[in-house]
């Protein structure tokens, strides 16, 4: 039996600044520990918070990018709980006016995973958030045996809190989810989003029940998870055994795990009974936020989403709405193709095929990035122009692009010219064509009697005559004046 499945999450992304949240003190990674402190972010009695607005700003930014709201006024509260990685006993966060209301995230079909991108159960889909606020990361605790160790240069880290509605049924809409999130904050600077560095952690929320007219079934959290397929893991590991409950008769009891990413499974830390009650109350440190001068100011700061500018690509070059998203999706591809299409002789889905299908393949194979390309997106276009006016085949430009990969330096034309790709005189061609149409009565005959498909198969003749030198057009063209 399958269950219906509700998953909601809540992402907590490190925003990219300069110095912590509260406190002066340099934001930084895998550097010495606790070398990036100072009273306030050690949490010394009588050290005061004093705001930083980049990261306010950020927070904004990130909001106007994902289509949020902001409340007019937004303010800052404690929660209250004692852990030695938050010194001071509670975490400056935002309760009840978080900096950003409401909002979506577009989840892009390409971010699936691969083995669901074939059948995805609903493309196009959008994940509604509830809210973004702005608190501060905590230390980073390692536990060694029977001791533990604590540096708190992560200590009061910007941190932003996005919190999704309960818009999510699988653990690959999860996983896309988190992809196409990541995509926009990163395009937008407001967060590197780098989970191998901690800077995006997710918190899970899942529960399932058997039929829709059936009230939400008890909701476990999974804490903390730090990478995107272990989500997707912990996803499918908790449908299952909450299944295999349900089945039994068993009921959830709303209840926080652990996700073991390396046992594969979860374990219980608490049920709802021994919840944390973190007695939240307004921060009396800090005044409550003007959201609107902070708005007008972070307004011109927006940039084309990836979203939008596969839309633009959609209609200004006629490609498909995945090719379009898969251009969208990287800027400094992006940018090489925008280069390559502005290349008027060249038509839009012509540079974007070549771009995908062949260049993108080849600059894998050695590893390189498109913005790292040996070959410009203006060179590219000289040679899809050389394609265009039908002096080379598609084939023969993917090996002119080979060549050209090892000695960049080289023009495309002088390249084919010099690998013998050159529009054959007319009379050798023709006389190839004639000698291809003597060898193969048969096939002419057909030809002849209304079968013009079969003009291919002499033209492919005609290219083993020629080497592969020749142009497959030009030669098509003949042998329809000859035969047709
Ligand atoms: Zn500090
Ligand atoms: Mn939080």
């Amino acid at each position: 039996m399958s269950f219906l499945v509700t998953i909601g999450l809540e992402v907590h992304c490190q925003v990219k600044t300069n110095t912590k949240m509260f406190c002066a003190c340099e934001t930084s990674f895998a550097d010495e520990p606790n070398t990036h402190t100072c009273p306030v972010c050690l949490g010394l009695p009588g050290a005061l918070p004093v705001l930083n607005r980049h990261a306010i700003e950020k927070t904004l930014l990130a909001g106007l990018q994902l289509d949020c709201g902001s409340p007019e006024v937004s303010k800052w509260d404690r929660k209250n709980y004692f852990y030695p990685d938050m010194p001071k006993n509670y975490q400056t966060t935002q309760l009840d006016l978080p900096l950003c209301l409401g909002g979506e995230v577009p989840v892009y079909d390409f971010n699936y995973p691969t083995e669901v991108k074939k059948n995805i159960p609903r493309p196009g889909l959008k994940v509604r958030l509830n809210r973004i606020h702005l608190e501060e990361d905590v230390a980073k605790s390692t536990h060694l045996g029977s001791s533990s160790i604590i540096d708190y240069n992560r200590a009061g880290t910007p941190l932003m809190e996005i919190v999704t509605e309960p818009d999510i049924e699988s653990s690959a809409e999860a996983f896309a989810f988190l992809r196409s999130l990541q995509m926009i904050l990163q395009q937008a600077g407001v967060s590197d989003a780098d989970m191998e560095k901690g800077q995006l952690r997710c918190d899970v929320n899942i529960s399932i029940r058997r039929r829709e007219s059936d009230p939400y079934g008890n909701r476990i959290e999974l804490k903390n998870l730090n990478s995107i397929s272990a989500v997707r893991r912990a996803i499918d590991y908790e449908i299952e055994r909450q299944s295999e409950d349900l089945e039994a008769g068993v009921e959830q009891i709303q209840s926080t795990r652990r996700w073991d990413d390396d046992r594969g499974e979860s374990q219980l830390l608490r049920t709802k009974e021994d919840a944390h009650d973190y007695r939240y109350f307004p921060c009396p440190d800090l005044l409550p936020i003007h959201t609107g001068p902070l708005l007008d100011a972070v307004r011109p700061l927006t940039t084309e989403r990836p979203h939008d500018r596969a839309e633009r690509y959609e209609n200004d070059y006629r490609i498909t709405a995945y090719d379009a998203s898969v251009l969208a999706s990287d800027v400094p591809l992006a940018t090489y193709f925008e280069t390559l299409a502005a290349n008027e002789k060249v038509p839009g889905k012509k540079a974007a095929n070549f771009l995908l299908n062949v260049l993108l393949g080849l600059l894998n194979e050695r590893e390189t990035a498109i913005d790292a390309s040996p070959v410009s997106a203006e060179k590219t276009g000289s040679l899809l122009e050389l394609v265009e006016s039908g002096q080379l085949a598609l084939n023969q430009a993917k090996e002119v692009l080979l060549k050209l990969l090892e000695e960049p330096g080289r023009d495309p034309a002088e390249v084919a010219k010099a690998m013998g790709f050159e529009p054959a005189d007319a009379g050798e061609l023709e006389a190839f064509c004639d000698q291809a149409i003597e060898a193969n009565p048969k096939q002419v005959a057909e030809i002849q009697s209304g079968n013009e498909k079969l003009v291919n198969f002499l033209t492919g003749q005609v290219m083993k005559l020629s080497k592969g030198k020749a142009n497959p057009k030009q030669v098509t063209e003949i042998l329809r004046s000859k035969l047709l």
